[in-house]
Parts: C-alpha cells; sequence; structure tokens
C-alpha cells in the first residue's frame, strides 16, 4: 500500500493529450525518483525472480522499465518496436490503439521455444499493444509467463483482451 502511494504520487495526468478527449498518465516524474523508480522494479523481481527467461518490453516506456527490469532479473531483454524501426527479419502484428492503429514488431531470432517472457509496459489501456506483444511471443514459439504493468486503466477493459494470462498492475484506476 505504501508503495502504491508512493507511485501514484509520482503519475501525473496530463488532459487532452495525445488527442483532445484522452487524459495522459504522465510517467516522467516516477522515473526522475530514484527511490519510486527503484521500488517499482523490486517489487517485480520479487514477483518474477526465478520464473523468466527473458523480458520484453514495448517501446518506448516499456523499454526504460523492462530493460531495468531485465537488468534487475538477470535476464536478457527483447525490445518491440513501432513498425519500421528494427534492422533484421521481423514478426508483425497490427491492432486498434485507445486513439489511433498501430504495427509492432519483434525480430524473429529474438526468443526461442520454450522461452519464459515477461512482457512489460508502463499502461494497460485497451489491451491492443499488450496482446499484440504476446501474439509476437507466442510466434516465436515461446510462453508469456506474465504481463507487468505498473497502471492498468480498468474502465477501458484491456484485461478482456487478456484472457488467460497472468497480468499484474500495481495500480489500478477505476
Ligand atoms: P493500449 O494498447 O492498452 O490501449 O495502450 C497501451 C499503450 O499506449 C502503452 O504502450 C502505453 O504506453 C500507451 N498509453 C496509453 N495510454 C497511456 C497513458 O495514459 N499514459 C501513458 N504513459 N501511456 C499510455
Amino acid at each position: 500500500e505504501e508503495l502504491r502511494q508512493l507511485v501514484a504520487s509520482r503519475l501525473r495526468a496530463i488532459p487532452d493529450f495525445p488527442e483532445p478527449g484522452v487524459v495522459f498518465k504522465d510517467f516522467t516524474p516516477l522515473l526522475r525518483d530514484p527511490a519510486a523508480s527503484r521500488a517499482v522494479v523490486a517489487d517485480v523481481v520479487r514477483r518474477r525472480a526465478g520464473a523468466v527467461d527473458v523480458v520484453v518490453g514495448i517501446e518506448a516506456r516499456g523499454f526504460i522499465l523492462g530493460s531495468v527490469m531485465a537488468h534487475a532479473l538477470g535476464v536478457g531483454f527483447v525490445p518491440v518496436r513501432k513498425a519500421g524501426k528494427l534492422p533484421g527479419e521481423t514478426h508483425r502484428v497490427s491492432y486498434s490503439l485507445e486513439y489511433g492503429e498501430a504495427v509492432i514488431e519483434m525480430h524473429q531470432d529474438a526468443l526461442q521455444p520454450g522461452d519464459r517472457v515477461l512482457v512489460v509496459d508502463d499502461v494497460l489501456a485497451t489491451g491492443g499493444t499488450a496482446a499484440a506483444c504476446c501474439q509476437l511471443v507466442e510466434a516465436c514459439g515461446a510462453t508469456v509467463a506474465g504481463v507487468e504493468v505498473v497502471l492498468e486503466l480498468a474502465f477501458l477493459h484491456g484485461r478482456d483482451h487478456l484472457p488467460g494470462y497472468d497480468v499484474v498492475s500495481l495500480l489500478v484506476d477505476e
């Protein structure tokens, strides 16, 4: 509960970003606070240590959170990027966002069959991004061990896109 209060105090709501009507939860104050960001990582490590072989982080804030989580867990990191950014052969998935359409990609050789993968992002909104990321993991024959987000916008019902996955959110906005 102490952790939740600390993290909640380090997120700020920015109205009408990136479009009118969307209230964007800004994570930069959390990243700026070493105690708060360390506590977020430690919480994930406590839950996942020994149970994952690789962390997959979603561009762009999932890179920041996911890479420090991978380091703390002692496992490797794999980036999932927006279309056209990765240089090697990729798997691709397209999906609809809270605001717009998107295509994301992962290198085909980034994961091995049997790898237990932790998917990391900052926010679970409609769930389209995380679900597409899980599809990419499975396209490689790897297994999604879990999905970790700092904030779940529960009113967008993102979990409905992630049936059967172990989805953990530190904070939930109802
Ligand atoms: P979804 O696909 O679940 O609708 O959207 C999740 C993706 O959009 C995540 O990659 C997340 O970073 C981004 N996103 C959506 N809404 C917000 C928000 O309010 N704050 C932040 N920081 N990211 C958001």
